[in-house]
């Protein structure tokens, strides 16, 4: 619980400050509380005329109309119980929106905060993770922390404070009958809870679990539909989502059943309270009759305690739900933490120098968790204007090293400088310049216009600049013959594109944004050799005006090139001109 705790407390952040005001208001509101009821006994004794019961009672009567008839004090004390009341709905109105409001600003906050940190998130610690691990933190654990965590915990509190100085009010009026009632609610609860501590956490973890399943069951399902359809393997995500979602509801149920059930056993706890009080006092010999007041009291503040002990208990099984949820977005801000402190060292404010040489000295890597070396020794040059290709069998290192190049990852020997400075200390001013063009190009399910201008808002784009760049991507001819031209919406990933298209539209993103550096991992590949030609041929009219490094395996793509190296086993095992490593052009 201890440890549950902090990590809610380092969840919230800054907002901490905001809780000492809060306990203010939940302690004005147990006063408030308190009133009410001590109002309410004292009415129903004078309304039966029974004085001498209690002297607390006898003593309010005394200060508020020693010298009035009954009715008249009736009357007065009506009107005041009803004032009071009224007080009590505004401020309890008032104190719950803050509460509300509190939990979801929270969720709110926190979700701005993980996408802007997964977004951030070092590139090797993004591709340790299923992308549908990152929907569901920012979507349901979030959720899941305002609702299930901060709200249950927050009424905890709240009403704890209510319920100890109801209880502390009722043990100096009669204290015998509240032990009886605090030892059966606590006796009960106490029990509850105990019983049902590990599970809950248990189910909670399984939900967890089991909803990330599903998403990415939904996910992978969906996204490729084409293929699955074709393997006829549809039944296997089906499967998936089917599992997923059975796994959740299951857990879900034992969750919700468990902590909704005090409210019932409390019930009854509350009635076998009465009936044993009346029993007692019959068994003492007392007069039923001076039980009233007592039993008005009681009931009044039972009634008041109950849904209090309600909303612990329920509460309490909330939270042990859920603590899954807050060790996984604790982990998750904690590692952000570290990462965003690195980062921090890293950047120094330099200022913007256009590119001229890259420099790379004995660069090693390795992926985390592998044993085998993915670059080795890579020494190489590449200068401002050059075009530079790179060739090698599939596994050779190809995708790495342009990731390394890009200032994706970084080497763990070796240096890599731009224009003489570390390239991490410059890597926004190098990212800034470049445009990177994978096989799969990115597209967003949105029209060409905003494809192409990626990340501007639409009154920000430059239709003078964009035109420049449909034509230089030769583009034009496609969009003239589009229904809504530049403004057709392109479907999800460009489905309704060919792959030609693709490029070209990644090739005018590229132009649009002003880069000056291309690199491009097999971006042609998966084209026919002829669409392929019209994007080299294109590409080359560039040749010496900007820098280019491209991955490939065809000759014809690689054939203009300055200067070609070959990969193989994370090594270049051959340097030069197109003619010297491929023997030919
Ligand atoms: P290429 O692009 O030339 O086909 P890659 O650079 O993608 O080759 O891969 C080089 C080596 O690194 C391969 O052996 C591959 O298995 C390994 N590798 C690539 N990506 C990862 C990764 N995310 N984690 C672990 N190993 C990887
Ligand atoms: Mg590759």
């Amino acid at each position: 619980m201890k440890v549950f705790l902090s990590e809610v407390f380092f969840i919230l952040g800054d907002s901490r400050r905001k809780l000492p005001l809060m306990m203010m208001f939940f302690l004005f509101m147990s006063v408030i509380d308190l009133i009410s009821i001590g109002l309410i006994a004292p009415y129903v004794s004078l309304l039966f005329d029974i004085s001498g019961s209690n002297e607390f009672f006898d003593w309010i009567f005394s200060t508020i109309g020693l010298n009035k008839d009954k009715e008249e004090l009736l009357v007065l004390f009506g009107m005041l119980l009803v004032a009071v009341f009224a007080f009590k709905a505004v401020v309890a109105i008032l104190i719950n929106r803050s509460i509300i409001k509190f939990s979801q600003e929270q969720q709110f906050k926190l979700r701005n905060y993980l996408m802007e940190t997964y977004q951030r998130l070092p590139y090797v610690n993004y591709l340790d993770r299923n992308s549908s691990e990152y929907v569901y933190s920012i979507q349901d654990l979030t959720a899941q922390y305002a609702n299930s965590v901060l709200l249950p915990l927050l009424n905890i509190v709240s009403s704890g404070v209510v319920a100890i100085v109801i209880i502390a009010f009722l043990a100096f009026i009669n204290s015998v009958e509240l032990f009886l009632m605090l030892f059966l609610f606590g006796f009960v609860m106490l029990i509850y809870d105990r019983s049902f501590y590990h599970k809950l956490g248990l189910y909670g973890k399984r939900a967890n679990r089991s909803s990330t399943k599903l998403i990415r069951g939904i996910h992978e399902g969906i996204e490729g539909l084409k293929e699955i359809r074709i393997l006829g393997k549809e039944e296997y995500f089906l499967d998936m989502v089917r599992t997923g979602a059975k796994e959740y509801s299951v857990n879900n149920i034992l969750g919700q059943i468990i902590s909704t059930a005090p409210r019932y056993l409390l019930e009854l706890v509350l009635i076998i309270f009465i009936v044993l009080l009346v029993m007692l006092t019959l068994q003492l010999d007392k007069d039923l009759h001076l039980l009233a007041p007592t039993l008005s009291l009681f009931g009044v503040a039972a009634i008041r305690l109950l849904p209090i002990a309600n909303i612990i208990t329920t509460s309490l099984t909330r939270l042990r739900y859920n603590r899954d949820a807050v060790s996984r977005l604790y982990s998750d801000l904690i590692q952000i933490d570290r990462t965003e402190s690195q980062r921090e060292n890293r950047h120094t404010d330099t200022k913007f120098e256009t590119f001229n040489k890259l420099q790379l000295n004995g660069v090693q890597f390795s992926y985390p968790n592998t044993t085998q070396i993915a670059l080795n020794n890579i020494s190489l040059e590449i200068q401002s204007g050059e075009s530079i290709g790179l060739i090698g069998a599939s596994g050779s290192g190809k995708t790495t090293l342009v990731d390394i190049l890009l200032g994706l990852m970084s080497p763990q020997q070796g240096t890599i400088k731009y224009n003489d400075n570390p390239l991490q200390d410059v890597l926004s001013i190098w990212q800034d310049q470049v445009a990177y063009l994978p096989q799969q190009i990115f597209l967003i399910d949105d029209t060409l216009r905003r494809n192409i201008a990626l990340g501007v808002n639409d009154e920000n784009i430059d239709d003078k600049i964009l035109d420049l760049a449909l034509n230089q991507a030769e583009l034009m001819e496609m969009v003239n013959h589009l229904p809504d031209g530049i403004d057709t919406i392109i479907g999800e990933r460009g489905v309704r594109l060919s792959g030609g298209q693709r490029q070209r539209i990644a090739l005018a993103r590229a132009f649009y944004h002003g880069r000056n550096i291309l690199v491009m991992d097999e971006s042609t590949s998966a084209l026919d050799s002829e669409t392929e030609k019209e994007i080299v041929d294109e590409i080359q009219k560039f040749k010496g005006k900007k820098t280019i490094i491209v991955v490939a395996h065809r000759f014809s793509t690689i054939q203009y090139c300055d200067r070609i190296y070959k990969l193989e086993n994370g090594s270049i095992i051959q340097q030069g001109s197109p003619k010297e490593v491929l023997g030919v052009g």
